[in-house]
């Protein structure tokens, strides 16, 4: 099995992490619908994308109906 010939410093270890951190999304504003979307994307909620539907969208979903 390989073996590290030197010790990496808790330095050298955390300097190679610094560029591991997840970094936040960089959502906008669907100008449809209003809600927060991925750029570029279609929007997940309304279907729309360059303020046109190109996705059709299922008619209201209810969740309750069968739990009840
Ligand atoms: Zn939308």
């Amino acid at each position: 099995m390989a073996v590290p010939q030197n010790k990496i410093t808790r330095s050298r270890r955390n300097m190679r992490r610094s560029h591991d951190a997840l970094v936040a999304g960089n959502p906008a504003e669907c100008p449809n619908c209003g809600e927060l979307k991925r750029p570029h994307h279609v929007c997940g909620a309304c279907g729309h994308y360059d303020d046109r539907e190109v996705v059709a969208q299922a008619e209201e979903i209810d969740l309750d109906e069968d739990a009840a």
